[in-house]
């Protein structure tokens, strides 16, 4: 029934194409089911969206700017806007996600929360709103994560967020997933799973694209005001598993000519095995409840992904955009370690915005586009850099 309501390209089943689906356990069917009609239930409540809007507006701080770079606009010869959700409360777009998340758990009168988290951008958003709500909340995250990104564990904990390290595969996200996943198993009662991008068993990528389409609604009206006009040329955003871009693309999916631009980790290289590039190096396979592109040895195994920044080294990507790449509507272009360094460096020195790594591989595809002096170009400015100052430092 609420699929009347989405205009992403989603068939009742959820698939995109040949890609996405439930492919879950049977003691999960359920859960998915009814999650599936409290979210249309919610957003045909104007209690829900009201309550929404009030928390994105005071308590995140939206509208995010669009902010025009002068510096930038004049470097690439065409109109650079950034899309500043860095600026956001938690300093990224992932907080959207975990307010919509989090309230529509307290409506389905679910009492814990849990999630799973990489670098730890998604775990710390869950268990702000956590705190907000006054609901317990438990976040899955591979041990070499928490070794590595200790300042977000402890911001963690002082809200009040339990964090469990997981010691199976590689100890990174994809084995936090598993983990959390298996909790959601055990508890599908009272447990709301918060997933942390366009990612997971239908309804979830669904669910966290509409959640982050107010990135894209906001632009809309930013940009009239700005520029006479709705619709940008370019929409330019990383990928992860695909949910600030799913945010900042929603609204103009429809209208072919805005060019969509979705950013993959290249890491060292797509010719090598040290990337994180999915849909560019990667076959059709089903990771956490979905069918989608996966980075994976011939006969199915997962290869760890490798990217400098922990935010977009996951071996699968939303089903959206596996869909969006194979039809021809979005343009996916891959960014390497390097090229991404150099691109926070340039706007760290002439803007005087540290971004985050991730977001630095959306301002590193500036590069590789050919722009016409009159492009409107939106780059969503995904995050901001403080928890990447150590890896900054190393390398610049
Ligand atoms: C988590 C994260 C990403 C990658 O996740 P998506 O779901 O692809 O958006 C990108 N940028 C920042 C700042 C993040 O924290």
């Amino acid at each position: 029934m609420y699929n009347k309501k989405t205009i992403l390209p989603v068939n009742e089943k959820g698939f995109y194409g040949n890609f996405g689906g439930a492919y879950i356990p049977e003691i999960l069917y359920n859960n998915v089911k009814n999650l599936e009609i409290a979210f249309a239930e919610a957003l045909d409540d104007p209690s829900f969206t009201r309550k929404m809007d009030t928390l994105l507006a005071d308590y995140v701080g939206r509208p995010s700017p669009l902010y025009k770079s002068e510096y930038l606009s004049r470097h690439y010869g065409a109109n650079i806007y950034l899309k500043r959700e860095d600026l956001n409360h938690t300093g990224a777009h992932k907080i959207n996600n975990a307010i919509g998340s989090a309230l529509l758990a307290q409506r389905m009168g679910k009492t814990r929360l849990i999630a799973e988290t990489g670098a730890g951008q998604h775990g710390v958003a869950t268990a702000t709103v956590a705190a907000l709500l006054g609901m317990p909340c438990i976040v899955y995250m591979g041990a070499t994560d928490v070794d590595r990104q200790q300042p977000n564990v402890q911001r963690m904990r002082m809200l009040g967020a339990e964090v469990h390290s997981v010691y199976s595969g590689n100890k990174t996200l994809k084995d936090a997933t598993n983990e959390a996943i298996r909790d959601w198993c055990c508890n599908p009662t009272d447990t709301f799973y918060v997933i942390g991008s366009t990612v997971g068993p239908h309804p979830y990528p669904e669910i966290v694209a509409y959640f982050q389409s107010v990135i894209s609604r906001e632009i809309k009206s930013q940009l009239l005001k700005k520029e006479g006009r709705e619709n940008p040329d370019y929409v330019i955003a990383c990928i992860g598993g695909g949910s600030n871009a799913a945010g900042a693309f929603y609204h103009f999916i429809n209208d072919q000519n805005v060019q969509l631009v979705a950013v993959e980790a290249a890491g060292l290289g797509i010719d090598t095995d040290q990337t994180a590039a999915s849909i560019l190096t990667g076959t059709p396979g089903i990771l956490h409840g979905s069918r989608t592109m996966l980075i994976q040895t011939n006969d199915g195994q997962i290869i760890e992904p490798y990217s400098i920044s922990a935010g977009l080294d996951y071996p699968g990507v939303g089903p959206l955009h596996a869909y969006m790449a194979h039809t021809g509507r979005s343009k996916v272009i891959a960014a390497t370690d390097s090229e991404a360094l150099a691109a926070a460096n340039l706007l760290t020195r002439h803007e005087g915005i540290i971004p985050a790594l991730e977001s630095a591989h959306a301002l590193a595809a500036l590069d590789k586009i050919k722009f016409d002096k009159n492009d409107i170009v939106v780059v969503n400015l995904s995050g901001r850099g403080d928890k990447d100052l150590a890896t900054y430092i190393k390398y610049l």
